[in-house]
Parts: C-alpha cells; structure tokens; sequence
C-alpha cells in the first residue's frame, strides 16, 4: 500500500500485531525523529509519509513482528536516563536491571570514592550508570565477549564516562583487585528455558546458563568473597522464580545480609549479601 497517512501507517503496523507503543517508536525512527517525539506523531497523523519513509518503517515493522528487539532496529536503548548504543553483539538492556543499579547506589552511598565491579557488562549499561551517578567512583567492567566489550566501550567513550574494561570470565582478570561491590546481571535463564526462543536475537552468551540458568551466578558466588573488602557487597540480578535459590548460595558461601529486592514488576530480581570477616 502506498501513500499512507502517518497515522493509518501506525494503525496498519497494529493490525499487524505491532504493541501501538512499538510501532510508534519505530515510525519515529523511520522519520528521523527522536523516540520520545510521541507528541508530534499524534499532531502530524494525517502527513502522507514519503514513499521511503514508509518502505523503511514497513521493513522495521517485520523485523519487530519477528521479535527482534526494537532497541537493535534503532540501535539505541535508553538506560537509568543515559542512551546508549546497542546492537545484536549485547543483550538488550532491561528496565529491571535499573533496580540493580539503584540498589548499588544505595549500598554505596556512605562510601567515598568507592571501588565497583560489573560483570557482564554487554552494552556497558550498568557500569556506565554507576559511574554517571557516581563520577567519584572507580568503576571496572568484565566481560567474555570481545565484540561486547567493543560496543560497551564505544558507548563509554560517547557518553565520557571512564570505566576500565577487561576481557575475560567473571573475576578472572581481574587478579588479587578488591571491591566495595560487585555488581552483576549474568546469564540466568535455564538453557532448556521455551522462552529462549523469544530471544533467538540476543546473544545466548548473555543468556542461558546451564540446566537450572544458575550456572554463572554459582561461579560467580564462589570467586566473589575473595574480591570483596570488608563488608563489600556482591549485588545479583536473576530469574524471577530465583531470589531463593540465590539466596541460599550466597548464605551457604558464607554471605552475611543476604537479602532481595523487586523490580517495578514488583518480582524478587535481585539478591545480594555482604562479605564480613567477622561472623
Ligand atoms: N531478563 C532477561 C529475560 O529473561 C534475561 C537476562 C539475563 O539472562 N541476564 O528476558
């Protein structure tokens, strides 16, 4: 169909199945317009969209009814209010990560100067809005993926926020170094998980994690106290049935303060403890 009104193009991509606030961040993107110009869309609904325009957006439109990511079709995702650059190299970030990363402020708060650690970076999300938050924080980031770490420091050097990057698995490379955190969001879903397939676009690196998804988060629990500074706190996203499961890891690893917080969904996504030496 050619010559659509903005508006009947938007209506068309919902017929299809396309969520209406998907389809009108993407009509945005086609248009050359800012994801958050939502307003001009409803003000311009009866603009005929330039013939390109719309080829474009129909395109986009079927990536995202094939479940792509729509952050991966624009190449950006917003992020504790920092955009960053994000492509199928990286998961896409997730607003249930934010809880994360306002639970590691908030462990942080009456620490000066404080040494943090986010393994797993992908896209640099977490530890790019540490150190935003945070400018006197020395922030570190880990990950196994070279072609992660490649996007993640891109989006640090555009946004000039300076964390040290390093190549490697979990704690690894990072040799005898301590830390006022550890922050982390691994890979926790179950590698026989049905939901995986809904994923097929993201990396399963970043993803699955063995036959009950806690694989890395059981490395990680181990190698972490030895990392930690006194009552240093290692701070886990996970699975939304998990906050159990991780909790018993960190306790019987000898964790203190082992406790969960939820995300805007209101679900236990995040575990952590402290390190204390004394018990
Ligand atoms: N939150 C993602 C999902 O279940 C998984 C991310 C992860 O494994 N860290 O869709």
């Amino acid at each position: 169909m050619n010559g659509l009104t903005v508006g009947q193009a938007a209506a068309r991509a919902q017929t299809l199945g396309l969520p209406r606030l998907d389809a009108q961040v993407l009509l945005l993107h086609a248009l050359g317009r800012a994801p958050h110009d939502r307003a001009w869309l409803l003000a311009h609904g009866d603009d005929t969209l330039d013939a390109t325009v719309q080829a474009t957006f129909e395109a986009h439109a079927q990536r995202r009814l094939n479940t792509e990511p729509v952050a991966y079709i624009t190449g950006q995702k917003e992020f504790f209010g920092l955009t960053l650059q994000v492509d199928h190299r990286v998961l896409d970030p997730r607003a249930e990560t934010e809880t994360l990363v306002e639970w590691a402020l908030s462990c942080l708060a009456d620490t000066a100067s404080p040494d943090v650690v986010d393994l797993g970076t992908g896209s640099g999300a977490i530890a790019l809005a540490l150190k935003h938050a945070r400018p006197d924080a020395a922030i570190s980031a880990v990950d196994a993926s070279a072609e992660a770490l490649a996007v993640a420091s891109a989006n640090a050097e555009r946004l000039a926020l300076h964390v040290d990057f390093h190549h490697g698995s979990w704690l690894a490379p990072l040799n005898s170094r301590t830390f006022d955190a550890i922050v982390s969001n691994p890979p926790y879903v179950a590698s026989d998980d049905e939901h995986l397939a809904a994923l097929k676009h993201e990396p399963l690196s970043a993803l699955a994690s063995g036959v009950d998804g806690l694989d890395d988060i059981r490395s990680i629990v181990r190698q972490a106290a030895q990392h930690l500074k006194p009552n240093g706190w290692l701070l886990l996203e996970h699975g939304y049935d998990q906050a159990q499961a991780v909790h018993t890891l960190l306790s019987n690893q000898g964790f203190v303060n082992v406790q969960s917080r939820p995300d805007l969904a209101g679900i236990l996504r995040c575990t952590g403890g402290q390190w204390s030496t004394v018990k």
